[in-house]
C-alpha cells in the first residue's frame, strides 16, 4: 500500500490544543480500537478543545467512513494510558511490559464514532471498510517509518477493554468486528475463497491485470463501474502479447 493514500483520504484536524506527548523512544507495536460514545462532530470538537487536558486519539472513523487524524503516528496520543485498571490488563503485549510502561507509548489508537448502548460496537458498512483500510495504512506506515512489522493478529489488533477491563469494559464493544478486520489484513482477497471463479481471479491477480479493493477484499460479485472496466481492459491489453 502506498502512503500517498493517507494524504488523499485522511483529514488531519488536530490542532495546538490536541493532547499529545513523546513516545519516549518506543515503536508502535499495537493498534487499539475504541468507541467514541458520541458523534463525529463531538469527537472533533473535544479532541481539539482547550478544555480537554486528558485525552486524544490518533484517528477517528465516522459512520459515513470518513477518516480524521488528530495526532501524528510519530507522537503519543492519550487514548489508553496508565490507569489503575492496567493491573488487570488481558492483552499479552501489555502484560509483558508490566504496569509501569504506558501503553500509549507503543500504541496507535483509533476512535470509532458510535454509542455502545445503541450499537454494542458494531460498525456501519462504510465505517468497517474505512477502518480496514486505515489498519492497513497504519501497518504500512509503521513498517516504512520504523522498519517494524506489526503482524496482524488478536495480539496486536486489540480493544481498549483488553488494557482497562474495569473502567472500559465496553470499549469498543462486544460486536466490534475484530475478526473481519484481522482477516482482511492476513488473508488478501479472503472473500473469493470458494467462489466459482476463485482460480481465475487468483491467476488474474498474480499476472497483474486485476486487483482488489484497498480494504483487502475483491468483492467478486460486485458490478464494475465504467472506470473499473476501463482500468481492467487497459491492464489486460498491456499484458497481451504483441
Ligand atoms: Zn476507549
Amino acid at each position: 500500500m502506498d502512503l500517498e493514500w493517507g494524504k488523499e483520504n485522511i483529514k488531519f484536524v488536530g490542532n495546538s490544543k490536541t493532547n499529545k506527548s513523546s513516545r519516549r523512544g518506543c515503536i508502535p507495536q499495537i493498534i487499539v480500537n475504541h468507541i467514541s460514545e458520541g458523534s463525529m462532530s463531538s469527537m472533533i470538537s473535544w479532541f481539539t478543545s482547550p478544555n480537554n487536558t486528558g485525552s486524544s486519539a490518533h484517528f477517528g472513523v465516522s459512520k459515513k467512513g470518513e477518516i480524521y487524524q488528530f495526532v501524528k503516528i510519530e507522537d503519543c496520543a492519550w487514548a489508553n494510558g496508565l490507569t489503575s485498571g492496567i493491573e488487570n490488563a488481558t492483552a499479552e503485549m501489555v502484560i509483558k511490559r508490566g504496569p509501569n510502561v504506558n501503553p500509549n507509548w507503543y500504541s496507535v489508537s483509533i476512535e470509532h464514532e458510535g454509542v455502545w448502548a445503541e450499537s454494542k460496537g458494531a460498525l456501519t458498512p462504510e465505517q468497517l471498510e474505512a477502518t480496514k483500510i486505515l489498519h492497513r495504512y497504519i501497518i504500512e506506515y509503521v513498517k516504512q517509518k520504523y522498519g517494524h512489522t506489526i503482524q496482524p493478529s488478536s495480539k496486536t489488533i486489540i480493544g481498549h477493554y483488553e488494557i482497562d477491563k474495569k473502567q472500559r469494559p465496553n470499549c469498543p464493544g462486544q460486536l466490534f468486528p475484530f475478526v473481519s478486520i484481522i482477516k482482511s489484513l492476513t488473508e488478501p482477497y479472503y472473500d473469493i475463497k470458494g467462489h466459482w471463479a476463485e482460480s481465475l481471479i487468483r491467476q488474474a491477480i498474480a499476472e497483474g491485470w486485476a486487483k482488489g479493493y484497498p480494504d483487502g477484499t475483491f468483492q467478486p460479485d460486485k458490478p464494475l463501474t465504467r472506470a473499473e472496466a476501463v482500468a481492467l481492459i487497459t491492464a489486460a491489453l498491456k499484458k497481451a502479447p504483441g
